[in-house]
């Protein structure tokens, strides 16, 4: 099959979130099981050529290639794309980012005839390549070479939409008929995810639950409706996580190397991080880690609702992150409180996050709402139980064979899990057992891939 994977970030070009891993490692499977896939994203001021090798196809776009040989192309704008950022200045959204994006979706479409690859289907991920079905049907239709290509819309967070002024609705270039409730208006605004919803062949999300849960109002931040009607096009693929990064058995970061054979070395790796963290070197009491946003979304209000309690059950917290000030602040006023419980790093660290997988006993990533989580899926592969709230992607890939899981959305739940979790360590056999079964998990790309080419081959059928 012919794959155009259109996406407004790609690992290794340009990240600011979970997107950028999905679009840089999912072709890269893809083409493992011998598909030909292209990439197609805006050439963004961090992409230097020296950097990523790369070379010029025409004015306005340039490539290079990812993975054994996946042509990756740029479209420029020196207008539009060449910034710091990719989608924010100063905390706010950029002004024009209405603009940005549909010259970038525009663009994608008219590349695929310059450089005569007809795709059997356009892969678009999220608000920012959402507007791709939309002129695809409404402008390129008519257009023989654009016969029969078949769209698929992969919606990473429903809380990021692409919600626009309709005074901005002419510089899309649509027709005014698009703008009621049946096409892009959402309460007297433009909405361009709505679009890709609207005008995709097929939907999906990354886990089946989070595929129920944003058909619902609770989860569907107002587009449940919209999604609904359309149900039956709409499945859930969990990610994939990249094993070659996350490998306890040859992980650059870690004290000690290990795998599902010998987990026992584990407990090298836990005597580091205790050591790094200046925590009392004890191997009895339980670590809990936590490598995360500090946001509502993970979980952070009910972990501060009772943070008091929990310092003072017998365990240890590795917390790594940054995000909102409040819970900053109560982080640090604990871990001056209890020294010897709470390690605290507010901050980005790649290193210290390998570390905390894989020295920590258990991790803690109580989310309110999770699409997918990364997370628990790293904690597997280094025999780190996971103990998540019943939701999302966790809800998916964490249960009681491999984690502890709590329906109850409370702080109240989560520590009488916590409790649970400390009681179940203390029984070794029962302990290893659980380390075995989690770090037997397979969430590699290759399985995640499968089942997107199961849905291309039903987009290709409708
Ligand atoms: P998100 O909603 O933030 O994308 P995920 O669980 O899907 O949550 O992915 C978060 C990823 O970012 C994980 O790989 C996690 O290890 C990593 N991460 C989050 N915060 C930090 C940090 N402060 N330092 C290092 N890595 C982090």
């Amino acid at each position: 099959m012919k794959i155009a994977m259109c996406a407004s970030e790609v690992v290794p070009f340009a990240k600011t979130g979970g997107l950028a891993d999905v679009a840089g490692a999912l072709p890269i499977a893809l083409a493992d099981e011998g598909q030909e896939v292209i990439i197609i994203m805006p050439r963004y001021k961090a992409i230097e050529d020296s950097k990523f090798n790369i070379k010029r196809l025409s004015d306005n776009v340039s490539f290079s290639i990812t993975g054994k040989n996946i042509r990756v192309f740029f479209l420029e704008n020196a207008n539009y794309f060449n910034r710091d950022a990719l989608y924010t200045e100063k905390g706010g959204d950029y002004k024009d980012n209405l603009e940005r994006f549909s010259y970038y979706s525009r663009r994608a479409i008219e590349l695929l005839k310059e450089i005569n690859f007809k795709p059997d289907i356009i892969h678009v991920h999220d608000w920012q390549a959402s507007l791709i079905p939309v002129y695809l049907k409404a402008h390129f239709s008519k257009d023989l070479f654009y016969n029969n290509i078949k769209t698929v819309l992969t919606i990473h967070n429903i809380g990021y939409q692409g919600l626009f002024s309709k005074l901005e609705f002419p510089k899309l270039g649509l027709d005014w008929g698009l703008f009621n409730i049946e096409g892009l208006e959402f309460y007297d605004k433009v909405n361009i995810l709505k679009g890709g919803i609207i005008f995709s062949d097929i939907i999906n999300t990354v886990s089946q639950t989070y595929s129920r849960q944003i058909q619902t109002k609770e989860f569907g931040f107002g587009l449940e409706g919209v999604l609904n009607k359309r149900k039956n096009s709409i499945s859930g693929i969990i990610n994939g996580l990249d094993y070659v990064i996350w490998n306890p058995e040859t992980d650059k970061y870690i004290a000690k190397n290990f795998s599902a054979a010998n987990h026992e070395l584990k407990a090298r790796d836990k005597e580091d991080l205790q050591a790094f963290c200046k925590l009392p070197l004890k191997k009895d009491t339980p670590i809990f880690g936590i490598v995360s946003r500090l946001a509502e979304q993970k979980g952070f209000d009910i972990l501060a609702e009772r943070i008091d309690k929990i310092c003072r059950m017998d365990l240890q917290l590795v917390i790594l992150g940054t995000g909102d000030q409040k819970y900053h602040q109560i982080m640090e006023d604990m871990a001056k409180k209890y020294p010897k419980v709470i390690s605290l790093h507010l901050k980005f660290d790649d290193q210290l996050a390998h570390k905390i997988y894989a020295g920590s006993d258990i991790f803690l990533m109580p989310s309110k709402y999770e699409p997918c989580g990364l997370g628990q899926l790293i904690s597997f592969r280094y025999g780190t139980i996971p103990l998540v709230f019943k939701t999302g992607g966790l809800a998916d890939t964490v249960n009681k064979d491999n984690g502890f899981i709590f329906d109850n959305y409370s702080a109240a739940a989560l520590i009488k899990t916590i409790k649970e979790a400390e009681a179940v360590f203390k029984n070794k056999k029962k302990w290893a057992s659980l380390v075995v079964n989690a770090m037997k998990l397979d969430f590699s790309w290759e399985e995640s891939a499968k089942k997107y080419l199961q849905m291309y081959a039903k987009a290709k059928n409708k």
